[in-house]
């Protein structure tokens, strides 16, 4: 049993396709019990399309949706803020137009430098990459009120493809990264849209998965990712297992932002 697909986007992120509505529809018809849509908010200034979302919309068609689907499945209102930590006034800004389960962060664009596009990682090494990558977020992790750390190595899902990926180079940078991620009670988004892409990866790899438990962390949220409707839930399962083989029992369920363990089948 999948418990709960927490990194969901609709119509309402600039490049979603589907509608709040059709997503609900699809969990209840493969039996999960709980999403959480994480609508983007991108505000940078290399944004194609900035403070695309309106979340008055979007939260007063969730509301319709929970009163519509009550008894058949909750429906959490998270946020996807992309660098939060280089816009605090923004993020704030948000955070009170909307009452938001959980918040995500994220690091898309490292400078001007965007983390999917292809032409970057082919004029840039491996190491300039990464490291940079990681670097910012530390910033993101060390400076923002988060609930849950998007995609961990998300330059991964464009780079392994081009020039491969080997974490344990990186690995005193992420081991800093997940020990501040620990101390400040923060998820990590166990997400699969790597799956459905040519790097065909899970974020975060299975080794930073083993670094932050032996680090002593335990909380997980899953999330695959889905832009449209036949990507919700889509391989979950995967990360299910990548979590349990490694003695996890529970995953997160978050709740007007207050973390409670939802223990796995
Ligand atoms: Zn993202
Ligand atoms: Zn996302």
């Amino acid at each position: 049993m999948i418990p709960i697909d927490y990194h969901l986007h609709t119509r309402y992120s600039e490049d979603g396709d589907d509608t709040l509505e059709a997503m609900c529809q699809r969990a209840i018809q493969l039996g999960i019990p709980e999403v959480g849509f994480s609508e983007h908010w991108d505000v940078g200034p290399y944004e194609i399309n900035p403070r695309f979302f309106k979340p008055e919309l979007w939260y007063a068609e969730l509301e319709r949706l929970r009163d519509l689907f009550a008894g058949q499945l909750v429906i959490r209102a998270g946020i996807e803020i992309a660098e939060p930590h280089l816009y605090p006034q923004e993020t704030a800004e948000i955070l009170r137009r909307a009452s938001f389960d959980y918040v995500i962060g994220s690091v898309h664009f490292v400078g001007r430098n965007f983390m999917f596009d292809r032409d970057y990682f082919k004029c840039h090494s491996a190491d300039e990459v990464y490291a940079g990558y990681f670097a910012e977020m530390e910033q993101l992790v060390r400076t923002t009120e988060l609930d849950i750390v998007a995609h961990f190595d998300l330059p991964a899902r464009t780079g392994i493809p081009i020039f491969g990926y080997d974490p344990l180079r990186y690995e005193a940078q992420i081991r800093s990264i997940l020990k501040t991620c620990i101390e400040r009670g923060l998820a990590l988004d166990v997400n699969v849209s790597g799956l459905r892409k040519p790097a065909h990866n899970i974020m975060p790899d299975p080794i930073i998965l083993e670094w932050y438990i032996e680090l002593g962390g335990e909380r997980f949220t899953l999330g695959s990712d889905a832009h449209r409707v036949p990507e919700l839930g889509l391989n979950l399962e995967k990360a299910i297992e990548a979590i349990q083989s490694l003695g996890i029992d529970h995953v997160m369920q978050f709740k007007q932002r207050q973390a409670y363990h939802l223990p796995l089948e």
